[in-house]
């Protein structure tokens, strides 16, 4: 299949994929006098900061996605994978949701397909971790985690009734410390509902090879959300890792193993398949774009958001002339897709284009409950009034009022008791982040 013009003969732009940095690009295309086209793996935009809220039951899963059909009225929609880009012929490849291979045509492409999560080659991950970057991971966690309460208060042998209720998160980036922070809050308040057991036989586990848990939150901050980790009881391990996972069993890298089912790795990003397709140069699986957001050697293509390495103009060059690249973030794939969209325009005539600059305004950081931290505007905030902001942040930020809407009423019903009840969803394979993640659900 062939997606080509359509009645009106606008230039051609493709975006590919509908995360942040896809979506908030498109929804800027979408207004101008351009025939644009979305091709993306789902057909909704994911509000990936929300999922440790999903996983606990706090959000419902419908109201992180935002659906491309109405909000971007006038581009053609394209639901599939992009498994590579002719340069030469200027078209995409792409294989639909039902099998089909097609090609788009384009004047001017944005690449967008964000990243994936890095599975390291450790014996039994692949096979036996669960992940942190769609929604049929985040539901399947949270059913899994009830699912181990139910079948725990049964158990009469303490051994077993321990190893199945010992939860190991490996990685204590925003993900990993806003989950464990949350799932081991939602375990403890969930322990009257299960009288066989006890407060210690829930063991939450974050480890990690870094020396500080979120290090970008700046000592102070880091030490707050470690202190709040501790007291709810979670067993945190920095410098170490994991070197083997079975169904029954974690081993780590100072020797010791747990007997343990539950592994959930958010131990950071990876690579598109897209991206590395392409043969193009990369920083850290990420494509080299110049500061205007484009390919060097291809002016008409733009890359951005975590696809993209793109030199942080706020930060001093090195002694070589090189700028660190911006952070894989939320925050920076939104700005970057408003940037990217003004600069495509730019080219094709309307406006003036510019170089990508922004200074990182802070991080937001969820830990579930009364409590939070946050940097915003490089203040150091922590309980009540980071909460607040947390909450304001993620409002501002989650596209269309209607969402913001439903976000906000299911934080006012979870209230401090999210409810209990599983959804029963299929078991096993379906939620391993090597089929979730291509599922793209
Ligand atoms: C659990 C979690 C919590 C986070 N918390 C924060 C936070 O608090 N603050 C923050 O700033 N950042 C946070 N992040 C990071 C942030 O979500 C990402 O940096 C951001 O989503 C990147 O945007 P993106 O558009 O580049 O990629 P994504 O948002 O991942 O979007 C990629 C899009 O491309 C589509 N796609 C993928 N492959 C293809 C293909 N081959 N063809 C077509 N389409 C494709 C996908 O379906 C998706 O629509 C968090 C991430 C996670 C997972």
């Amino acid at each position: 299949m062939t997606v080509g013009p359509r009645t009106s003969p606008g230039p051609k732009v493709v975006v590919v994929g509908s995360g942040f940095a896809g979506f908030f690009a498109a929804r800027k295309l979408a207004r101008a006098d351009v025939e644009l086209t979305v091709l993306s793996a789902t057909d909704g935009m994911l509000y990936q900061p929300l999922l440790p809220d999903v996983a606990v039951g706090t959000v419902d899963p419908r109201s992180v996605v935002v659906p491309l059909a109405s909000t971007l009225p006038g581009a053609t929609l394209v639901r599939g994978h992009a498994s590579g880009v002719d340069f030469d012929a200027r078209v995409v490849h792409y294989t639909g949701a039902d099998g089909v291979t097609g090609v788009v045509a384009y004047d001017r492409l944005l690449l967008a397909p964000g990243s994936v999560t890095r599975l390291l080659d450790i014996p039994g991950l692949a096979e036996h971790a669960i992940g942190l970057k769609t929604v049929t991971e985040a539901l399947y966690l949270r059913d899994h985690v009830l699912r181990r309460l139910e079948t725990a208060n049964d158990l009469t042998d303490p051994a077993a009734r321990r190893a199945a209720l010992t939860f190991v998160v490996v990685g204590a980036g925003y993900a990993g410390v806003e989950l464990t922070a949350q799932m081991a809050r939602l375990t403890r308040n969930l322990l009257p509902l299960h009288p066989a057991i006890a407060v210690q036989d829930v063991r939450w586990l974050l480890v990690d090879v870094a020396k500080a848990v979120m290090p970008e939150l700046g000592a102070s901050l880091g030490d707050t959300a470690l202190q709040l980790l501790k007291k709810r009881g979670v067993d945190v391990r920095l410098e170490v890792s994991v070197t083997a996972v079975t169904d029954s069993e974690v081993t780590f890298t100072d020797g010791t193993t747990l007997d343990c089912s539950t592994l959930i790795w958010c131990a950071g990003i990876t690579a598109n398949p897209l991206i590395d397709t392409l043969n193009l140069p990369m920083t850290k699986g990420r494509l080299n774009v110049d500061a205007s957001l484009r390919l060097p050697g291809h002016p008409d293509v733009y890359a951005i958001g975590d696809a993209g390495a793109i030199p942080d103009l706020t930060k001093p060059a090195d002694e070589h002339g090189t700028r660190p690249v911006c952070p894989p973030t939320a925050q920076h794939a939104m700005r970057q897709a408003t940037a990217a969209a003004r600069n495509i325009l730019a080219d094709l005539g309307h406006g003036t284009a510019r170089r990508y600059r922004h200074h990182d305004l802070g991080l937001v950081v969820d830990l579930g409950g009364p409590d939070a931290t946050a940097t915003p505007l490089g203040l150091h905030l922590r309980g009540r009034l980071a909460k607040l902001i947390t909450r304001g942040y993620h409002l501002y930020a989650l596209p269309t009022g209607k969402r913001r809407i439903r976000v906000a009423l299911d934080w006012a019903l979870a209230g401090n008791h999210p409810d209990d009840v599983a959804l029963g969803l299929p078991t096993g394979q379906a939620a391993l982040i090597t089929h979730a993640e291509n599922a793209n659900g």
